[in-house]
């Protein structure tokens, strides 16, 4: 590194140099990455706590990077928000979960025993900004012959938290499409519970920091309290209650009874290719 001027300087440190030009990097490859095809999608089955059957699914995007190898959505996501490529990259994750949700309700029929059979896909706060989203949506929905009510857009917490009626509005007249809009990392942002209502959404993905709490026995009495209060709170608002990041048997079972309705995590399936699906055999638990 160099010296800064004045008495001020930077010792040399390689790793951070390092990181700086594999962000540089990463940044410039991004756009062309997409065209190349670099990017593919990876499902995680939701399931419904009450009798363990199969939902439907999050997808989740990575990147097959050709000297770095696969890339999580945290390497690369912020810098793709940071220089706009998320709007189309965002485009492109929907299209594809659309198709996968209409395979899988070819193979498998529309609804499961807990409703709808579903794809979750994430929004960034730079596409709920973005003046075409909802045109998008719509336009993906009819090239595909997919119904709105197997798409459920995950909307962060803290994406929401203070929003105007401006930003509201596209995700309200996509719910009265019939999308579900899912509130992701619940718990985390410190909103303000009454501000629920206001906000079009059917869902609540309670964060992870919840269920990792639960994996005492017994749970910090204190969470148990939080997490059966928020849950009290969403059936009374008609929201359904999704718990992530569930890793053990004993997790799933304290949250089935605290009344939590689905379940996504390592227990039930990791992140993995769309034929997991099939593997769960999402009939068999209707039969
Ligand atoms: P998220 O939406 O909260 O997704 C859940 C994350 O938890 C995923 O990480 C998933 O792989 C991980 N996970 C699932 N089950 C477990 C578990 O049992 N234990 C633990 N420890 N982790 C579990 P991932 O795939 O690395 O994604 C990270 C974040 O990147 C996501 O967090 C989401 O915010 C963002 N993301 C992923 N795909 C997209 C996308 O297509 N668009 C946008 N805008 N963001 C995306
Ligand atoms: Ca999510
Ligand atoms: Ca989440
Ligand atoms: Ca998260």
């Amino acid at each position: 590194a160099k010296s800064a001027g004045g008495n001020r300087y930077e010792l040399a440190d390689p790793e951070a140099d390092a990181r700086v030009i594999t962000r540089h990097g990463l940044t410039t490859a991004l756009p062309a990455a997409l065209e190349r095809g670099e990017f593919f999608i990876e499902y995680q089955p939701l399931v419904h706590l009450g009798d363990g059957s199969v939902r439907g699914a999050e997808a989740l995007v990575r990147w097959l990077h050709p000297q770095h190898g696969v890339l999580g959505p945290d390497r690369f996501i912020p810098l793709a928000e940071h220089t706009g490529l998320i709007v189309p990259l965002g485009r492109w994750v929907l299209e594809q979960s659309v198709r996968q949700a209409r395979a899988w309700r070819e193979r498998y029929g529309e609804t499961t025993a807990a409703g709808p059979l579903r794809i979750n896909v994430n929004l960034s706060p730079c596409q709920l900004t973005h003046p075409g989203l909802v045109q998008d949506t719509v336009d993906i929905l009819e090239r595909t012959g997919v119904a709105p009510d197997a798409l459920c857009l995950e909307v962060t917490e803290s994406a929401l938290i203070g929003a105007d009626d401006d930003l509201l509005k596209p995700l309200r007249r996509l719910a009265e499409m019939g999308v579900d809009i899912a509130l992701d990392d619940f718990g985390t942002g410190y909103s303000n519970l009454a501000n629920l209502r206001r906000l079009p959404v059917s869902v609540l993905k309670l964060d992870r920091s919840f269920t990792q709490s639960m994996q005492q026995f017994p749970a910090d009495p204190v969470d148990l309290k939080i997490v059966e209060g928020i849950v009290a709170l969403a059936h009374s608002l008609d929201l359904a209650v999704t718990v992530e990041g569930v890793e053990t048997g004993a997790q799933a079972e304290q949250l089935r009874i605290l009344g939590c309705d689905t379940a996504q995590g390592w227990y039930y399936a990791r992140p993995g290719p769309p034929e997991r699906l099939h593997e769960l055999a999402l009939v068999d638990a209707t039969a």
